[in-house]
């Protein structure tokens, strides 16, 4: 069989992950192939050839990973927006929901300045909570945010829509 593989064809989902009745979209098996990864990655920059992006933030954890390669590749900087407690510098805190309770993200508060180009990554956009938070950390810090970007969207849970009524421009790779 010859047919080429697409993106979708090297994410692995995973049943009752982390919960009974839930179907986990796994993207180890993805990032794990030579192939798989370099597609990806290209894909996810097709939307934006020629245009300006001063950095790249990712969204914990699996953001970190395209992240980084998004920012080799355009040789611009790489800003991880982190969970609670993890980063070591002064932050920007925003909270969010979750099925059951809230988080927080946070952000070095001195990691974008105005008026900045950045591009927002992450692996997956299901109710769009977590990248909504990154938004608002970075439209506080003034940054311009150009675009997300995700390699899959789970569309009956909202996140697209969430997130293009905040003025955000969505790329995905697959639903
Ligand atoms: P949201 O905030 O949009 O509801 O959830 C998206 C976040 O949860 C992302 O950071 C994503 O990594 C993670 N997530 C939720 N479900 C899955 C899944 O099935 N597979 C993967 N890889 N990540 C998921």
């Amino acid at each position: 069989n010859t047919t080429k593989k697409t993106v979708k064809d090297y994410i692995r989902t995973i049943v009752d992950f982390p919960h009974e009745g839930i179907l986990f979209r796994d993207v180890t098996t993805l990032f794990a192939d030579p192939r798989g990864f370099r597609m990806c990655i290209d894909q996810l920059l097709h939307p934006y050839a020629g245009e300006r992006i001063d950095k790249v933030v990712g969204l914990e954890a699996r953001g970190f990973i395209i992240g980084g390669a998004i920012a080799h590749q355009l040789s611009v900087g790489f800003v991880p927006i982190r969970k609670k407690g993890k980063l070591p510098g002064k932050t920007l805190a925003q909270a969010y929901k979750l099925e059951y309770g809230e988080a927080i993200m946070e952000v070095h508060d001195d990691a974008v300045q105005p008026g900045e180009k950045v591009l927002v990554v992450d692996d997956l956009l299901a109710t769009g909570g977590t990248a909504e938070a990154g938004i608002k950390l970075l439209e506080q810090m003034g940054a311009d945010i150009i675009g997300c970007a995700f390699i899959i969207d789970l569309p009956d849970l909202g996140g697209r829509k969430r997130l293009e009524a905040l003025g955000m421009d969505v790329e995905v790779l697959c639903e």
